[in-house]
């Protein structure tokens, strides 16, 4: 029997700085082979059977042959070296001899002290504006530096440096910067033994630094960071900016997929695809074989036992608004046929290869929003979005998608498909009743659309120049629950509500009414806050509450009210029959927020 040797990143010294791969290498260990003096000994507590040994007393062969040996003899060995081994550990002339003698080894990765001091001080290496890339670098000792890499050329280039084992030269390090072209005032810091309890942080900058560091006597074991970013005045990175949407975020809800989401996938690479595209979604969990459970996040995940594919998807059929398939669209094509019913009410199903290459928007692409979840996935993977309604490939804003994404649903559906049909037609013009902005995004730069007029803020319509046949849509009532403590102030329930609705793609401007229980109907606060908003109030009993099926009660307002669920079970009696919960309760300090839609039953 062979064993099993591991080469293991333990960090820049905290001994809870090492990974927990690496700690269960050393759990199991029979020999330590330990890096010299940055490794903290403490670490080899993790290892309470293994025989440990520091490599700074023995030579490379010596350490091999160690290796060597033990690996024959079955054992576990670890190769302990500070920080990452990838950086300065004289790591690859032992891969090079274990290659040599054919004997395996995986490798662990750690915190470099790079990392480690970057945390310490408190910056981040690459700000937007003053640098986008760090040089990891060294001076010149026993070992050489290789032309073109002297210190002067890679300072002229103004990134960000972190400069490892050479704090023992720097005044001359500090001049070499400035002789470079680095300005004297540009900061610059020394962290000594970053993460240890001895850890010193030294910060000036090149003109001043080198006789802090001498005055606190301070020779080695230590990492040199140089930038402009130690003053952290950089740009503000795009990452959180609104109007930037990538992989996680994007910049126009309204053409988001809005609802609950299951994620199938039957492989394990699908299951990792499926992950992926979770991550990226408001709320979505991810329906698996048992045997891929361990694959996925336990927080998303829901099992099947092996063959219980058609069950779990009939489930979800009726459980979720949109389905998205990780697997060959045939397999979903067969079981989709039995199920689907009609567009008012079908979920979006979305299929997607394992590789996200394609989403392919399959069914209820506008009304049930299969279109803006197959651009969202494809978004996710960075792949391409599938789309076959002829409508979105002309550029046309079908009535119905326009409608679904604006939370509107249509008081006959018997004609939408007359209208999607005639949306197509070059010959037909129609006349619009929406509100302005609305016509401005979707319609107006269209000739075949008029508009006639802003409408009563609740409906927009559509006529058919042709046969004078109306469409008409009317907005779904939207009620925010809320429950309050005593005495809460309208500002803090405005904040956040719009805060929370936010969040979630709403603003407070579309909810047609706020809604509580009877106990709150004095509250002053809760009053001045719908008022100003000029939104009705509705109030309920006890009674009332209490009959509503609610996913999150409280035992808290149970004990104090007598009220199982105030603003979840509030929300959904006043959005009405058929109504669901789109913000789930959300609470904050004074209070709590659930924010609930009208249903399709409500016709
Ligand atoms: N592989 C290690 C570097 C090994 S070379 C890593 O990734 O961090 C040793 C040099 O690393 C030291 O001379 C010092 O410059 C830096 N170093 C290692 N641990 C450090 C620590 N805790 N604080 C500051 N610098 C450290």
């Amino acid at each position: 029997m062979t064993g099993k040797i591991t080469f293991v990143g333990a960090g820049p010294g905290a001994p809870d700085l090492i990974t927990l791969r690496g700690a269960a290498r050393l759990a199991s260990a029979d020999l330590v082979i330990y890096a010299g003096s940055l490794v903290n000994e403490k670490l080899l507590e993790l290892a309470p059977h293994a025989r440990c040994v520091n490599s700074a007393k023995i030579a490379l062969h010596e350490v091999i042959a160690l290796m060597r040996e033990n690996f024959e003899a079955g054992r576990q060995v670890v190769r302990l070296h500070t920080g990452d081994p990838a950086i300065y550990g004289a790591v690859a002339e032992q891969y090079r001899e274990l290659d040599a003698l054919g004997i395996p080894y995986e490798v662990v990765p750690g915190v470099s002290s790079a990392f480690a001091a970057a945390a310490e001080l408190k910056v981040e290496l690459t700000m937007p504006g003053l640098s986008q890339s760090v040089i990891l670098t060294r001076e010149a000792g026993r070992t050489p530096v290789p032309p073109g890499e002297e210190l002067e050329k890679l300072a002229s280039h103004g990134t960000t440096l972190c400069i490892f084992l050479s704090v023992s030269g720097i005044p001359d390090l500090c001049r070499k910067l400035v002789a470079a072209g680095r300005p004297p005032e540009t900061p610059a810091a020394v962290v000594y033994r970053a993460s240890w309890p001895n850890q010193t942080i030294i910060r000036g900058t090149l003109a001043d630094l080198a006789a802090k560091v001498e005055a606190a006597g301070i020779h080695r074991q230590s990492m040199i960071v140089v930038g402009d970013i130690l003053n952290r005045s950089g740009e503000l990175s795009c990452l959180y900016d609104r109007n930037f949407s990538h992989g996680y975020r994007s910049s126009d809800r309204s053409r988001s997929f809005q609802g609950k989401t299951a994620i199938f996938a039957l492989t394990a690479r699908a299951a990792c695809k499926a992950a992926e595209i979770a991550a990226g979604l408001d709320d979505a969990v991810i329906v698996l074989p048992e045997k891929h459970a361990e694959l996925v996040p336990a927080m998303r995940l829901r099992s099947y036992p092996d063959g219980g594919f058609g069950n779990a998807f009939r489930r979800c059929w009726n459980e979720f608004d949109g389905l998205v398939m990780v697997m060959a669209a045939g397999i979903v094509i067969r079981h989709v046929t039995e199920l689907c019913e009609s567009k008012l009410h079908d979920p979006a199903v979305v299929v997607c290869d394992e590789r996200g290459t394609h989403a392919i928007s399959l069914l209820s692409g506008h009304l049930g929003g299969a279109n803006r979840l197959a651009s969202d996935v494809a978004r996710i993977t960075g792949g391409e979005a599938v789309i076959t309604t002829a409508s979105d490939l002309r550029r046309l804003a079908a009535f119905d998608e326009v409608a679904a994404r604006y939370h509107y649903k249509p008081i006959d559906p018997a004609v939408l498909t007359g209208f999607a049909a005639a949306l197509l037609e070059d010959g037909e013009e129609f006349d619009l009743e929406m509100p302005p902005e609305l016509f401005q995004q979707c319609y107006s730069a269209n000739s075949r659309f008029h508009f006639s007029g802003p409408g009563d803020g609740n409906s927009f319509r559509i006529r058919r120049r042709k046969d004078g046949k109306e469409l008409v849509f009317r907005k779904r009532r939207i009620a925010l629950g809320i429950g309050c403590r005593r005495n809460v102030a309208a500002a803090e329930l405005r904040v956040a509500a719009q805060e929370i609705l936010e969040k979630h793609g709403f603003r407070l401007s579309e909810i047609s009414c706020v809604a509580s229980a009877d106990v709150k109907k004095e509250e002053t606060g809760l009053r001045e806050f719908a008022e100003k908003l000029q939104k009705r109030l509705e109030f309920f009993s006890a009674n009332e509450l209490n009959a509503v099926e609610v996913p999150d009660p409280s035992p808290a307002a149970e004990e104090h009210l007598g009220i199982r669920s105030v603003s979840e079970a509030a929300a959904l009696l006043a959005a009405g029959p058929g109504a669901r919960l789109v913000i789930p309760k959300t609470s904050r300090e004074n209070l709590t927020v659930a924010l609930a839609m009208e249903g399709d039953e409500n016709d």
